[in-house]
């Protein structure tokens, strides 16, 4: 019996992955997913990545309606990127906590505080937050952006654990940190690294830029999601121990059957990257649900930032 129900479910994904597919080619839709995103949408996606990677992407699409596998922020910079283009959330509520730690009047009173600042915001945040800022910045180009700004002084926001690691790597700017967290990678600590490194002597310790300073202090590579990547398939070692949200190991499994991961401590999942499942990816394509749509002087000065961003990299 058991076994009846699990082959039904089967077929009942397949179908839906079919209707799916043929959806996106009557629609010329394309379906866009972050690393984090669960097994089903990464293996459906078009294109895979990391936020600065589908910001790229996003921006060059030749297809009319991008369907946005993530979250509220990263639907938000593709509308930004490709203005004439439906863009669609399938889970309304897919948010990002860390985003949700700052805000206009707050970020406006910092910017008033300091004048002669630039505002480099962390693409994990919102429209409005973009516009406020000179430039925008992922895991993968903070460091570049940071040094490449032409003053000294930097208000960096939200995150204060890459904008501690940017402050290590780029010493000769003064950098003021928002005190925001992704609440998914904080969870991570010192006391998982050690534990780790005593059950795994061989093994990489490869962690986000999101992790708690301690962290990335004693870890081997401090890389963003689509440079553990990379250094996975250069690396020469057969062990890694990962400190990223859980969704990240299920595609360096994928691509490297021969090695082996561990996580740091506990499997950690972001419950808003969660969220999106197959249904929501049909409903999304089938009703033009949910569209992002944003202030048009919003959009357009949060271009701004993000395309010097781009020129940055
Ligand atoms: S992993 Fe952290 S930063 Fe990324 S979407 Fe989830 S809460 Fe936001």
């Amino acid at each position: 019996m058991a076994k009846k129900i699990r082959l039904n479910m089967e077929v009942d994904m397949q179908d839906l992955k079919s209707k799916i597919l043929e959806l996106r080619k009557e629609q010329n839709a394309v379906l866009l997913a972050h690393n984090y995103q669960i097994p089903e949408i990464q293996n459906i996606a078009d294109y895979l990545g990391d936020s600065l990677e589908l910001s790229k992407i996003s921006k060059d699409l030749k297809e009319n309606t991008i369907v946005f596998c993530g979250v509220k922020f990263m639907a938000e910079t593709a509308k930004i990127l490709s203005p004439k283009k439906k863009v669609l959330l399938p889970v309304m509520e897919a948010g990002c906590p860390l985003a949700d730690m700052i805000n206009v009047e707050d970020l406006i009173e910092l910017k008033g505080n300091h004048p002669d600042a630039w505002v480099v915001s962390y693409v994990n945040s919102s429209a409005e937050i973009k516009a406020l800022s000179d430039v925008c910045c992922t895991s993968a180009n903070a460091i570049n952006v940071v040094r490449n700004v032409p003053v000294k002084k930097i208000i960096f926001v939200p995150d204060k654990n890459l904008g501690w690691w940017v402050q290590k790597n780029v010493p000769e700017k003064e950098i003021i940190l928002w005190q925001g967290y992704c609440l998914v990678h904080e969870q991570f600590s010192i006391d998982d690294l050690m534990l780790v490194r005593k059950f795994h002597p061989t093994a990489e310790v490869i962690t986000h830029p999101e992790c708690p300073h301690d962290v990335l202090e004693k870890s081997d590579f401090v890389l963003s999601t689509a440079g553990m990547l990379k250094r996975v398939k250069d690396s020469t070692s057969k062990k890694f121990v990962i400190g990223t949200e859980e969704g990240l190991i299920y595609r360096l499994k994928k691509e490297n059957p021969e090695k082996y991961f561990y996580s740091l401590g506990s499997a950690r999942t972001c419950l808003n990257m969660k969220k999106t499942k197959l249904e929501d990816v049909y409903n999304a394509l089938a009703k033009g649900q949910y569209v992002v749509e944003l202030n048009l002087e919003i959009m357009e000065k949060a271009k701004l930032a993000l395309e010097r961003m781009v020129s940055y990299v």
